[in-house]
């Protein structure tokens, strides 16, 4: 949640100064919109996650998008196959920057159990990943620890990050072009 330490303010009589970065780092993290890609039983431990008894929308999280052009948080949760793996990139390529990726359970993360010739063995080999939660299935404990390590990585990004060389390097290495 929202802190005011998070702000790093300077109070003065009648004043307060924080910096640009700080504030939109701040605006960032407690509006998240999440795009669910949930495809097995990870999904159903989401699911779980969204409900009332956890409440993402104290994080101010509460806003589902199942469109990637209003989400900035790819939740992958779930088994993916080699041939589901071409959409999943697709989807990732359509999110306008800047954009972050969970990946919840050993399925998502590294193919879990499956260890076939048809399933993904991991979806790092097709996008980017920032935070992996591990469990087969994770308890949504677990995931709600996941996703404040996302909100911890938004309020620390400096704000030019997504123009940096190391950024298009990562991307390029994916074959995927930065949307600068
Ligand atoms: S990690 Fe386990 S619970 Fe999650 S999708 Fe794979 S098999 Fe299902």
């Amino acid at each position: 949640m929202g802190k005011i330490e998070d702000l790093h303010v300077i109070n003065g009589e009648g004043y307060q100064l924080t910096n640009l970065e700080k504030a939109v780092n701040v605006a960032r993290a407690n509006s998240v919109w999440p795009l669910p890609f949930a495809t097995s039983c990870c999904g159903i431990e989401y699911m779980a996650t969204m409900g009332s008894n956890y409440d993402l929308s104290r994080f101010g999280m509460e806003r589902m998008s199942f469109s990637p052009r209003q989400a900035d948080l790819l939740i992958i949760a779930g088994t993916i196959s080699k041939k589901l793996a071409p959409v999943l990139k697709q989807v990732y390529e359509q999110m306008a920057e800047p954009k972050w990726v969970l990946s919840v359970g050993a399925c998502a993360s590294s193919g879990g159990i499956f260890d076939t010739y048809s399933v993904l063995q991991g979806i790092d080999r097709v996008i980017p990943v920032d935070v992996y939660v591990p469990g087969c299935p994770p308890r949504p404990e677990q995931i709600i620890d996941g996703i404040m390590n996302i909100h911890k990585m938004v309020k620390e990004e400096p704000l030019r990050r997504r123009y940096s060389d190391e950024y298009k390097h990562l991307l390029s290495n994916y074959k995927i072009d930065s949307n600068e």
